[in-house]
């Protein structure tokens, strides 16, 4: 046994004579002596003993006392106290203050190395589970902090453990769970838990996670999971896969879309070059005036395909700058409602109207960018508005920015999808059933090249109704008074 205790009596013979009788009966203790109250608080405060023992009266502050302040410096240290005959009153309220042990004056020597040796052995078994408390601290903590699900299921299928990452990917709280049967707290879990693999020994390799789904509150959450078996039940971890996968079958749909938005122009193409090149059909100059025209017109879309992807790629890595100067973008709005009326010219159903206050702030923007935003916004209202309709533009201030309002009356977007329209690739309606194709990058590329200039892009909709998409681009200039809108409609001719 190894331990360390300090004797603290003002009898400096006992202090002598007490140490030795220990030393002889106990092997591996160092003993420390003290002869005042002062004197052994400081000593306590810089050792932690195992034991401490004390004479219950010491002149200055009593052996009680001392014992109080030893509660308070150390409270798990055991402390035995020396009392002198028909003290038996003081050390039962030493007792009761929390003293390990007395033993009477004269020392029977026997019975106090037997006290000590309780002692010390309380004390070790005390430190031992303190340490034991601290690791398993320091493993919730752990816990608490992964940034993986982890969950504790027992032998008898009830959930113990319910880490924060847990709740957070799940949206489930751990006072929900913890105390419940995973199959019935866990929705679905009746379902996948057997499918989970378990290991039986953790580590790298033990296992392969599973994917599978979690149906929550009609949500599907896709999660990566795997389980290891011990002695009391299963240790799971997970982690959310919900994204990557749709972001997989978001490419899947845009490998699809992609081929047929290459395909059909394609198409297009060949099929005129090889009626140019046929030299037994005579084409009148108009025909072969309007081939050539299917060709421009279809390489034009071509290239503007492969220009979205590029682009949508360079916003990804980086590899992007916008150059934003002071601009007025009355001429520029102008030239692009000009510009898509003359593309739209075929679509007689179609109406582009402009609106714009007289006399507004030029915009902090880059005017390339923002008419590459327009432009886009503008073809997704004729493209989403099949059976025509009015399109408006609108520009006007509106707090510090300049806003761009482009409506139209067509086929507009489910509540629930409003925000997603703006994710890459995404379509509301990827398999073509309505006959419209893109590559669901507009959106995403008109929010970020809005974005990178201190702008935003948001929409409002209505489903059947048309919609509403809001460009605010920060203004130059705060705006000084407005004057009254001026109002340009113009049809298809
Ligand atoms: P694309 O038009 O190439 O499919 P976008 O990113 O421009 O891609 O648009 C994403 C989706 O948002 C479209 O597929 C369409 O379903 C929807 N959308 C965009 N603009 C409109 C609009 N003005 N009206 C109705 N739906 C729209």
């Amino acid at each position: 046994m190894s331990a360390r205790i300090l004797i603290v009596d003002d009898d400096t013979a006992l202090l002598e004579a007490l140490p030795d009788a220990i030393a002889l009966r106990m092997n591996g203790i160092t003993i420390d002596t003290c002869e005042t109250a002062p004197g052994a608080l400081d000593k306590i405060r810089q050792t932690d003993y195992d034991v401490i023992v004390t004479d219950i009266k010491l002149p200055g502050m009593d052996g009680l006392e001392l014992l109080d302040e030893i509660k308070l410096l150390r409270p798990g240290t055991p402390t035995v106290l020396i009392t002198g005959h028909g003290e038996r009153d003081l050390a039962v309220r030493a007792l009761r203050g929390g003293a390990y042990d007395f033993v009477q004056k004269p020392i029977d020597r026997d019975y106090f190395v037997a006290s000590l040796e309780r002692a010390i052995q309380v004390r070790g078994l005390d430190r031992h589970v303190d340490q034991q408390r601290v690791e398993l601290e320091r493993h919730a903590r752990v816990l608490q902090h992964v940034d993986r699900g982890v969950f504790l299921v027992d032998d008898e299928g009830v959930i113990r453990h319910w880490n924060p990452a847990a709740q957070s990917i799940t949206g489930l709280a751990t006072d929900e769970l913890v105390g419940r049967r995973a199959d019935e707290a866990l929705p679905g879990w009746d379902a996948i838990g057997p499918e989970v693999p378990v290991a039986h020994v953790p580590g790298p390799g033990s296992t392969e996670a599973k994917t599978l789904p979690l149906d929550i509150e009609g949500r599907e959450l896709w999660i990566s999971i795997s389980g290891v078996q011990f002695e009391d039940g299963i240790v799971y971890a997970f982690r959310n896969l919900t994204e990557e996968r749709a972001l997989d079958e978001l490419k899947g749909e845009f490998v699809a879309t992609v081929s047929h938005e290459l395909r059909t122009p394609l198409a297009a193409i060949y099929g005129a070059a090889q009626t140019l090149r046929r030299a037994d059909v005579q084409l009148g100059d108009e025909n072969r005036e309007r081939l050539l025209e299917v060709i421009a017109a279809e390489s034009e879309r071509l290239s503007r395909i492969a220009g979205e992807i590029l682009l949508a790629s360079n916003l990804d890595s980086g590899r992007f700058s916008v150059e934003t100067q002071q601009l007025d973008v009355e001429e520029l709005v102008t030239d692009v409602v000009d510009e898509m009326r003359a593309l739209t010219a075929s679509r007689q159903d179609i109406v582009i109207d402009l609106v714009a206050n007289n006399g507004l702030s030029p915009a902090t923007c880059d005017g390339d960018k923002l008419r590459q935003v327009l432009i886009n916004l503008l073809d997704n209202a004729v493209k989403y508005s099949p059976d025509g309709g009015r399109i408006e533009v609108r520009v006007e201030p509106h707090d510090n920015c300049v806003r761009f309002v482009i409506t139209d009356e067509g086929l507009g977007i489910p509540h629930g999808e409003q925000q997603r329209i703006f994710g890459k690739f995404y379509r509301l309606d990827p398999r073509l059933t309505r006959g419209v194709g893109g590559t669901g990058l507009g959106l995403y590329i008109c929010r970020e090249l809005v974005r990178r200039m201190e702008g935003r892009l948001s929409v409002t909709s209505s489903e059947g109704r048309g919609s509403s998409f809001v460009v605010d681009l920060p203004a130059a200039v705060r705006e000084p008074s407005r004057t009254q809108p001026v109002t340009e409609s113009a049809g298809q001719t």
